[in-house]
């Protein structure tokens, strides 16, 4: 399931061919993704052009002239692919490429290319997506606050309003692990299990502790949930950075593995050392609610 860092690092790659752009023709491969897609999608889209390419959570926001906003998940294996319109050269845009491919493997059949944008900046964008759990939707935009999907997503960890106060405020009075308190998508946006995960290595902080323990008992944050915060914002700014960097690289345009995944500290390193200075423990794997947890028992507390 891609996370915050590979949504915002698609939408860093898309912006640049969307923005400003119009869409010339929609090619629609089948009536739905995760849900149907519009009835009227292509209608909706064609001749439209994006006045901004926005994220919310994991979602991607494309605002249209029309006041419409053309609202995208990628789901567990969505993946978008730029490349140039053929007899339309574009200057910037040299060859295919995948933005936000960078730790998880994209599926280059083409059997699963489900939507495709023609834009007037020259670009070809598709949509591919083999277990189809992403998603299309059309929503008008002074709607889009209430929508169903939206309304019960929490705060934006790299906002400037998700602060210690906020988290505590949030995990107060939870019952959960701290692991299930970060995974929860209402107390902050956009991070799944290898983000939780590195952040609480960051934080030193166990992913079994009570989430409760972030707060004082009227409420207060207590220092941890200091901690937590700056290294949630921490590895989510080390992680855009690294997923930009591959955009450039071409080599990593069809699906291969990125840069950050060399940066885990953690995740996916069971029995490795951990990497946390002075400390000798070596990094554990547990599975809390069905989903595996990486974890240095010696330094996170
Ligand atoms: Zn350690």
């Amino acid at each position: 399931m891609p996370e915050l860092p590979e949504v915002e690092t698609v939408r860093r790659g898309l912006a640049p061919v969307m923005e400003g752009a119009r869409f010339t023709r929609v090619e629609l491969n089948r009536p739905d993704l995760r849900l149907p897609l519009p009835k009227d999608f292509v209608k909706r889209l064609e001749g439209e052009t994006v006045t901004g390419l926005g994220r919310r959570a994991k979602y991607l926001l494309a605002d249209l002239s029309s006041g419409d906003v053309l609202m995208m998940h990628l789901g567990m294996s969505g993946s978008f692919r730029v490349a140039q319109e053929k007899h339309q050269p574009m200057h910037e845009l040299a060859e295919e490429q995948t933005p936000g491919a960078y730790y998880h493997e994209r599926s280059p059949a083409r059997a699963h290319d489900h939507v495709v944008f023609h834009m007037s900046s020259g670009a070809r964008i598709t949509f591919n997506d083999p277990r189809r759990f992403g998603l299309m939707l059309l929503v008008p935009r002074r709607e889009l606050n209430e929508h169903r999907l939206m309304k019960e997503v929490g705060p934006e960890p790299l906002g400037n309003e998700f602060d210690a106060a906020m988290l505590a405020r949030a995990c107060a009075h939870k019952k959960t692990s701290l692991k299930a308190a970060l995974s929860d998508q209402k107390v902050v946006a956009g991070l799944g299990n290898i983000y939780v995960c590195e952040a609480l290595h960051r934080a030193l902080l166990s992913p079994r502790r009570a989430a409760a323990t972030l707060a004082t008992r009227s409420g207060k944050p207590t220092p941890r949930a200091e901690k937590l915060v700056t290294a949630i914002k921490d590895v989510l700014h080390d992680a855009i950075k690294a997923g930009g960097s591959s955009l450039r690289d071409h080599r990593r345009t069809d699906g291969e593995l990125g840069d950050f995944q060399h940066n885990f500290r953690v995740y996916d390193r069971e029995g490795k050392p951990c990497p946390t200075r002075g400390c000798r423990g070596t990094i554990r794997r547990v599975v809390q609610a069905g989903r595996s947890t990486f974890f240095c028992p010696v330094c996170q507390r």
